[in-house]
């Protein structure tokens, strides 16, 4: 079952590459492992999956602490300030920087571990009162006030659309984001990544100059979550 969704997968984003012009390698497909037991983990890494996201610091640590080293992991649930010292040592990309303070605290932590740590600032799209992140007015100030964190390096910008049963109209919200990722110049950023699309609507996000997708369900089936 794993297999065939891992194709199905690969077939849409690759699809979804085409239309846009861009080889699919250029693609990251993050696989969402919350819920997901350390075994089943280890059947998709064997299918070539490389990146993992998780959500939540005390579900993901005991799987990665179960798994070989090799596999990228990927933080991309809301992070509370006193689980980042939990979090740097084991994620490579923080995709959920939703506040200075969490900034702060990042570059506090990074500098203490002498390391850098990158992330992406999440952006909520929709305004929506239930999610994380900045509003679109104040990306571009926080940006720059990061940029002046020199243990944090921020990659680019992660956000998660409003569900809607028709994925189409998703387009316009992952239009607007792409609009604002790539307008971004800040003086020492490179904006790299844009995470956006899930289960629901990956292929329009892809198409809308997604570079990163974060999809659970559709690889590892329905779960309560
Ligand atoms: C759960 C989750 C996903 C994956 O959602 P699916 O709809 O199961 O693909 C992606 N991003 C975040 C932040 C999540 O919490």
């Amino acid at each position: 079952m794993l297999g065939e969704n891992y194709k199905r997968i690969t077939d849409r984003l690759a699809a979804a590459a085409a239309k846009r012009g861009i080889p699919v390698t250029d693609i990251t497909l993050i696989a969402v492992t919350k819920t997901v037991q350390p075994e089943t983990i280890r059947e998709a890494w064997e299918l070539g999956i490389n990146d993992f996201g998780e959500n939540r610091v005390q579900d993901g640590l005991p799987k990665i602490d179960a798994l070989p080293t090799g596999p990228r992991w990927h933080f991309i649930g809301h992070l509370q300030r006193n689980k980042v010292k939990q979090v740097l040592p084991n994620f490579v990309l923080i995709h959920s920087l939703d506040s200075l303070r969490l900034a702060r605290a990042l570059q506090k932590e990074g500098r203490k571990l002498k390391k850098t740590v990158e992330a992406l600032v999440q952006v909520n799209i929709g305004s929506e009162e239930s999610k994380f992140g900045f509003e679109y007015d104040e990306v571009l100030p926080a940006i720059e006030e990061m940029a002046g964190l020199d243990a944090l390096r921020i990659r680019g910008l992660m956000a998660i659309a409003p569900f809607f049963s028709d994925p189409e109209r998703t387009r316009p919200y992952f239009r607007k984001l792409y609009q604002l990722f790539t307008g971004i110049r800040v003086e020492g950023v490179e904006m790299r990544y844009l995470s956006m699309g899930m289960t629901n609507d990956f292929d329009v996000a892809v198409e809308e100059g997604a570079n990163m997708v974060r999809i659970g369900t559709a690889l590892f089936g329905p779960r309560d979550y």
